[in-house]
């Protein structure tokens, strides 16, 4: 027998932040709303990634949500850049506090999703055979939620040993202690995942296909005291997210990085590098990310510090990336990452060398030799933003498939709308300034942009929103030109949709809405203002 079809007003799918505040925004404004979520719990990000060393890049205190007096005057950060654990417990204290889960449905992995014009709703089909239907789908399904494996990489399924993907990480806890340990990537997951590893591995082998700039990130505890001065502050430390560009709390600098004599370039760069998070990359000269000269000067400025504090000049030159400059790909932040290379058990194999061939029964293979594990580590990273987007078989209006649609890159409407696709909500979508966003400031925006969305169109007898054609080609227009300015606009990363290991993802476009987050609220709220310009609402 057929199951039975589950119905709401409106299915979420996705229970991280994303999904969790937008199901208590639902049932603030009286919708029935179901959540599903392929994990057994809330959280996301912090549900998945449980790698040792997994921690916050965005100061803890300016990334939980802002939308709960209750919740910042009850919820204390224990540190300045706070680790997974405490992460996954906050968004639990969350879910509880709001009694989410009575709304959620988990381990449900939705396969297929599917807009039924006739009865004006969407359809989605999960992996266990569970059905669900609704007028509105709302897609809180995560921009780093895809985890993937190193492409052309025969063998995989051979390896005896222990082998794990960073973002799939077990819920059990894994020792390290006296094995021989291979890490694949040296992306930010990795770079955490490296130095915590290496305080109590046998032998750790990084193997790295590329290097990239990492920053100190400086983390410290909170005292009791902090918490309060902090607590204090909340208002005027969100405020200034919301007035930045990326909603972090580092300003960027007004001068231009040739407005200064070197020597005082010098010392500022060297007051950004001492300070905590982003500093250096979010609060530097104005045109550091934008004019090739500014950011020289940066670049030559980090190379210099990681010469200093990796002892062998030959793995330093490996760990100094030659392809792109300083910010031009997303910063990893380290605590002590330059210095595991100086450890005697630690070897960083430069893939560019010596590829690997193979993954073996025992071990991995690369051109030069074959080294034995017994663990590999797949620090390999996701299918940024539209991945997972891809992993649901998205059907619109008269068979259009999203995935076919999106195949040369995004096309959507201020990133939460796509033309063809009727009342289907993109959170953190591509094409959207959550991308370069500190999060949840961004995932806070968008919810309740989409919240003010479904209530407008209750409150006006209309049940059928979509994107017009000429709005999604103007606003896809208008991302590509928000992008032209920055220089990480002509490097390959998974900003600009280049993933290497990703069938189909080698052709450079344009991932994210590059105008800032401050220009973005704007237009939607613009939008919003005018009726829902550049929507066909019915
Ligand atoms: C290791 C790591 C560290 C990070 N650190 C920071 C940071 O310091 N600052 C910052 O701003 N951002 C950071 N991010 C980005 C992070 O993803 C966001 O901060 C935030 O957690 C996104 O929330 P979300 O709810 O939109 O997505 P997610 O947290 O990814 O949640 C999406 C959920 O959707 C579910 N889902 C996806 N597809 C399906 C499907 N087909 N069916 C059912 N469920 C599905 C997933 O299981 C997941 O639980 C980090 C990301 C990673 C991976």
């Amino acid at each position: 027998m057929a199951e039975a079809v589950e119905r709401s007003e409106v299915i979420v799918i996705g229970a991280g932040l994303s999904g969790m505040y937008q199901l208590i925004k639902l049932r603030e404004l009286g919708f029935k709303a179901r959540v599903y979520e392929a994990g057994s719990d809330v959280g996301g990000t912090w549900y998945w990634n449980r790698y040792p060393g997994a921690r916050f890049d965005s100061e803890s205190w300016t990334y939980g949500y802002s939308f709960s007096p209750e919740v910042l005057a009850e919820w204390n950060w224990k540190e300045h850049f706070s680790s997974q654990p405490e992460n996954l417990r906050y968004c639990n204290f969350v879910a509880d506090k709001f009694d989410l889960r009575r709304d959620v449905t988990f381990n449900a992995r939705a396969k297929v999703a599917s807009w039924n014009e006739a009865a004006g709703e969407w359809e989605v089909a999960f992996e266990d055979g569970r059905r669900a239907g609704a007028r509105f789908l709302v897609t809180a399904i995560g921009p780093l939620s895809s985890p993937t494996m190193p492409n052309n990489v025969p063998g995989i399924g051979d390896f005896k040993g222990e082998s794990w993907h960073t973002g799939l990480w077990p819920h059990h806890p894994v020792s390290f202690a006296n094995k021989r340990v291979a890490i694949i990537g040296t992306g930010a997951s990795a770079v955490q995942a490296i130095t915590e590893i290496a305080k109590t591995v046998g032998h750790l082998t990084v193997f790295q296909r590329q290097p990239n700039w990492c920053m100190p990130l400086r983390n410290s505890a909170i005292d009791d005291a902090t918490m309060v001065a902090i607590r204090a502050r909340y208002d005027e430390i969100f405020a200034r997210c919301r007035d930045n560009w990326g909603c972090f709390i580092h300003t960027a600098d007004p001068r231009n990085a040739s407005d200064v004599s070197d020597e005082e370039r010098e010392a500022f760069f060297e007051e950004l590098y001492n300070t905590p998070g982003f500093a250096f990359w979010q609060g530097n000269f104005r045109d550091a990310l934008m004019d090739k000269r500014a950011n020289d000067y940066m670049t030559a400025f980090v190379s210099k510090k990681i010469r200093a504090r990796v002892k062998d000049p030959k793995v330093a030159d490996k760990l100094i990336p030659t392809n792109h400059g300083f910010g031009t790909r997303r910063v990893p932040l380290e605590s002590g990452y330059y210095e595991v290379y100086n450890q005697t058990n630690v070897e960083l194999v430069d893939l560019r060398e010596t590829p690997i061939e193979r993954v073996t029964a025992t071990g991995i293979r690369t051109s030069d030799r074959e080294r034995p594990f017994d663990m590999i580590i797949y620090a390999t990273g996701f299918d940024a933003i539209t991945g997972a987007f891809d992993r649901i078989d998205i059907t619109g209006k008269d068979g259009a498939k999203l995935r076919d649609k999106w195949a040369d890159g995004p096309q959507t409407y201020l990133g939460l709308n796509v033309a063809g696709f009727p009342n289907l909500l993109t959170l953190v979508g591509p094409h959207n300034a959550a991308t370069f966003c500190n999060l949840p400031r961004c995932i806070e925006q968008n919810v309740e942009w989409v919240s003010e969305l479904l209530a407008w169109m209750r409150a006006h007898g209309k049940t059928r929103i979509e994107a017009t054609p000429d709005a999604e080609q103007a606003w896809t227009a208008h991302v590509y030109e928000t992008g032209e300015r920055l220089l990480l606009t002509k490097v390959d990363s998974w900003m600009t949709g280049v993933n290497k290991n990703v069938p189909g993802r080698q052709k450079r476009t344009f991932m994210a809405y590059a105008g800032g987050a401050p220009k973005y609220r704007q237009r939607c709220a613009e939008i919003a203002a005018s009726g829902y310009e550049g929507f066909a609402v019915a």
